[in-house]
């Protein structure tokens, strides 16, 4: 190449050879699948060696390695050393455990790459069919507006501020907060997620606005501590303005009396949020459906399909009964975005009205593809499927003179702790953390933890379409030899 061919090249980021890259195509989707098919032969999780970890302390590649290299990379460092979640054995916080065509939808997805933002193209359309979709299998009114997100978490934060805007008393999106003449509060009981926690940071209307109303035994809100605290806000002069309902709480899987609640926000005139992280999925069953009677009349309703509809991460959907709240909630449209009569720029579908993101993947994608691939049926299934298992493991461990049941099971969570009787309640807080830990290391088996009344317990949150009964059978044999194994080394036997 002389210096003038050099200076005019044109370059771009397509293979020179299409042959090898969609050889190597074919060799990661064989790959994948052997790797999907005999997940279960495998450990849950392992450490990271030190000598993987300082794969990932390398300069910046300022030469080109290669796709065959950047594979190679993938598969001796990446690959081996997953989270764990997609194994049949792994119950840890709340985590789904993806699909095999929801892998392939993924790269579909990318292969198009689309951006879900606006203008007039297929794949809106194909979010809106997930959207009504969602709101048929929900029972949630077919005019709501809707989104998909990243997770829970950006629903909250969408569906809460939709609530604060629609019930400030002033212009809020010019003036700010600072203009509100009463402090704005809301009210959620003492088990609502974090991510409501952060939204409401967020939102700028300052943690000690979100009220947290104590529980009763089955850890559900407290409708008449609820009820007390909304009016001392009025009487101190507050604006209560909304009312998070939790279907499946992170801790135990509760799930509130919704219709209560929604009676409540009739009369009180609140924004009914309801957090349906994965609780809400639960209406798919025709056994469960009844627990969640009063969700459909949530004003916001946020929900994953990424934990108990399995799909690969990342996607949750926010749905607002008020299609015209939801939209003067976020529409801002300056003239580069402006939205044409026809032509690429036309279309009536502009989602980024309707959220923070401008940009946004297609991950309706992967929704549409798995839900036509096993028709919704088949999820009420395999989430009966799961609580039919949570119902099992506790009985398992209420048989059992080794192991304690911390808390009510009434879904998918089960919390519990190996117990001995020659252990105060500090020490087994101690043995159980280091059980736990012990188990990670294992390989056997991943729950995760969390503290129930002061104590450490053993939390399993089944959101796995691939764990069977024997796996909660294996579990239990393994926390009691684990437990009897730390008690004897301590030699705390001594009654
Ligand atoms: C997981 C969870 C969230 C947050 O959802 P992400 O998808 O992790 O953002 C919110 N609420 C509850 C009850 C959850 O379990």
């Amino acid at each position: 190449m002389n210096q003038t061919e050099a200076a005019t090249r044109e370059y771009s980021l397509d293979p020179d050879d299409w042959q090898a890259m969609r050889a190597l195509g074919h060799r990661m989707v064989d790959d994948m699948m052997n790797y999907l098919e005999r997940v279960r032969e495998r450990a849950v999780w392992k450490p990271i060696p030190e000598r993987v970890k300082t794969q990932f302390r390398q300069p910046l590649p300022i030469d080109p390695q290669g796709a065959e290299q950047a594979y190679q990379d993938f598969l001796h460092f990446v690959l081996p050393h997953p989270m764990g979640n997609i194994h049949p054995r792994f119950w840890g916080w709340v985590i789904g455990t993806g699909t095999p065509l929801g892998m392939l939808a993924e790269m579909l997805a990318a292969g198009l790459n689309p951006n879900t933002g606006g203008a007039d193209h297929v794949a809106n359309h194909v979010e809106v069919q997930v959207l009504n979709w969602c709101k048929e299998m929900l029972n949630y009114p077919s005019e709501a507006s809707g989104l998909l997100v990243s997770g829970c978490s950006m629903a909250n934060l969408v569906g809460l501020a939709v609530a604060r805007n629609t019930k400030a008393e002033f212009d809020l999106r010019r003036l700010g907060l600072r203009a509100s003449p009463s402090r704005m509060t809301l009210y959620g009981s003492r088990e609502t997620h974090s991510s409501i926690h952060k939204a409401v940071e967020l939102l700028g209307l300052g943690s000690d606005a979100l009220r947290e109303i104590p529980v009763n035994g089955d850890f559900q809100i407290d409708v008449s501590a609820l009820k007390t605290s909304i009016s001392k806000d009025r009487a101190a002069g507050f604006l209560p303005f909304c009312l998070i309902g939790n279907a499946g709480t992170v801790n135990t899987g509760a799930i509130d009396d919704l219709n209560r609640l929604a009676d409540i926000c009739d009369q009180e005139r609140l924004w009914f949020h309801v957090d349906g992280a994965f609780g809400a999925l639960a209406a798919l069953s025709p056994q469960l459906s009844p627990l969640l009677e009063g969700m459909e009349r949530a004003d916001s309703l946020a929900f994953d399909m990424h934990k108990w509809m399995y799909m690969p991460y990342e996607v949750g959907c926010v749905l607002v009964r008020e299609k015209e709240a939801h939209r003067q909630t976020f529409s801002l449209t300056p003239d580069y975005l402006s939205h044409a009569e026809r032509g690429l720029a036309g279309g009536k579908i502009w989602f980024s009205d309707y959220g923070v993101q401008l940009s946004r993947g297609f991950r309706a994608l992967k929704a549409w593809m798995s839900i036509k691939e096993h028709g919704i049926q088949k999820y009420g299934s395999l989430i009966q499927q799961n609580v039919d298992q949570a119902r099992y493991l506790a009985r398992l461990i209420e048989a059992s003179s080794e192991l304690q049941l911390l808390a009510p099971a009434p879904l998918n969570i089960v919390c519990f702790r190996f117990a001995h009787d020659s252990l105060g309640e500090e020490a087994l807080n101690e043995l159980n953390k280091e059980l736990l830990m012990q188990l990670h290391e294992s390989g056997v088996a991943a729950p995760s933890y969390t503290t129930i009344d002061g104590k450490y317990a053993l939390r399993v949150a089944i959101t796995n379409h691939r764990s069977r009964r024997e796996d909660f059978n294996i579990l239990v044999k393994e926390v009691i030899d684990l437990g009897e194994k730390l008690v004897s080394s301590q030699g705390t036997t001594v009654k």
